[in-house]
């Protein structure tokens, strides 16, 4: 009787596929996995259990499992250059919750980017950090609003005394001043915590700042935005075994029991695509959103931090006030077959978060099939034409989109199947 409604989902799936493999996907927390990484999804993994630790788990069979995940976790270090990893957390915003819920007592100060200044739902007081204390303090910004003003935060944990320092953004142009603030978080044994969600990749890639590095005690991160794995999140670290410990018991049992075994998979293939591409790779992205950032620019869009030469990720933020606010424009350009999320920016009042001033550009996608500095070019003209112009531009979105259809920086760039 529901036979027909399966084969419906299955259609659904099918468009899903062809649809955004004919778009220009500028998702900044999005990214595809190679071929060899999705084919091998679906597996018997699929359908197992592994709490605890390779080697030491509650369930019986879990032998290869353990292979996989032992091998994960070495070549993760090596890749992050690190002691400790945790690659059980299955989302970002549950790795964040592990390490939250271990280091944030009730009470405590803890400093977070705010929301309009790029901070994730996760360090506010309606996601993670606020289930464990309501003391939640911004960061002072500098004027270009993209940047942490450091003499004033350094005013302000002398006034506020937090215990807790959270780094890391969602809308995250520019590095973070870890180092700068690293002495006087050792001074007043303030924990410095990171979040990589969205720069893991780069991270890994050697163009980013290093935050284990610069003195923060951990990295949060989702593993599937520039690190273009399966959709799970990690925690990376070069802890003690004592304050490691407290961190393991964050992730198992404190915020999963199994990992999703079928997403495992998929992650320790990748991780040898970023030993083996994951510089190139990153170079590429950051080089591309500087390039577009410009080209735009050029063209007489508002695209922030034009001082700062645009980023140093692979994101862009632009101010499209003038042509109907955020939600507006970020709805336009999807009927027009290119895909980004609306965004407040730096300064604006929360309530905006409906229609904000800005939209979030990622260029990680589509550096990953391939575009380069030209085809940046030809993206910045489209945006233009759209925006400026007032054109439909979906046919030649389409027509651009189809000469880049197999993943660079992977083992395998035959033509991906939709
Ligand atoms: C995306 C993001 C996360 C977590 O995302 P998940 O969707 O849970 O993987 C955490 N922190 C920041 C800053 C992010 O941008």
């Amino acid at each position: 009787m529901y036979e027909r409604n399966v084969s419906q989902i299955e259609e659904i799936v099918k468009k899903q596929n062809e649809w955004r493999s004919s778009t220009l996907n500028l998702i900044a927390s999005e990214n595809v996995l190679s071929n060899r990484a999705r084919q091998s999804m679906g597996s018997d993994f699929t359908h197992r259990y592994a709490e605890g630790h390779p080697g030491e788990r509650y369930y019986q069979g879990t032998e290869l499992i353990d292979e996989v995940e032992s091998r994960l976790k070495k070549h993760m270090k090596t890749l992050f250059h690190c002691r400790q990893v945790d690659v059980r957390p299955i989302s970002g915003t549950v790795a964040n919750d592990a390490v939250f819920s271990r280091f944030i007592r009730p009470g405590d100060v803890v400093m977070v980017n705010s929301t309009p200044g790029g901070g994730h739902i996760s360090h506010h007081r309606a996601g993670s950090v606020g289930k464990y204390t309501t003391n939640i303090v911004n960061f002072p910004l500098t004027a270009d609003g993209f940047h942490i003003d450091v003499e004033r935060t350094i005013e302000l944990i002398r006034a506020i005394s937090p215990t807790v320092l959270i780094f890391g953004k969602s809308l995250f142009l520019f590095p973070e001043p870890v180092s700068e603030l690293a002495e006087i978080c050792r001074e007043r044994n303030i924990t410095v915590l990171y979040d990589g969600a969205h720069v893991l990749g780069l991270i890994a890639g050697g163009r980013f700042q290093n935050p284990l590095k610069e003195g923060a005690l951990l990295i949060t991160g989702s593993v599937h935005k520039t690190f273009f794995g399966s959709q799970r999140g990690i925690i990376l670290s070069n802890a003690g075994e004592n304050e490691w410990r407290k961190i393991d018991k964050g992730a198992f049992p404190g915020s999963s029991s199994n990992h999703h075994l079928d997403t495992l998979v998929p992650l320790a293939i990748t991780v040898y695509e970023m030993m083996e591409f994951g510089q190139k790779y990153a170079k590429q992205v950051i080089a591309n959103a500087k390039h577009l950032g410009k080209k735009m620019h050029e063209l007489g869009m508002k695209v922030a931090g034009a001082e700062f030469d645009y980023t140093e990720s692979h994101q862009l933020a632009v101010d499209v006030t003038e042509f109907g606010g955020g939600d507006e424009v970020a709805r336009h350009l999807k009927d027009n077959n290119i895909i980004l999320n609306m965004n407040l920016l730096p300064f604006e009042p929360l309530e905006n978060v409906t229609n904000p001033a800005g939209i979030r550009l990622g260029v990680q996608e589509m550096t990953r099939f391939g575009m380069k500095q030209t085809e940046m070019e030809v993206i910045a003209e489209l945006f233009k034409k759209c925006l400026i112009d007032g054109r439909y531009v979906g046919d030649e979105v389409k027509e651009l989109r189809a000469r880049y259809q197999s993943i660079h920086y992977s083992f395998d760039q035959s033509v991906v199947e939709v």
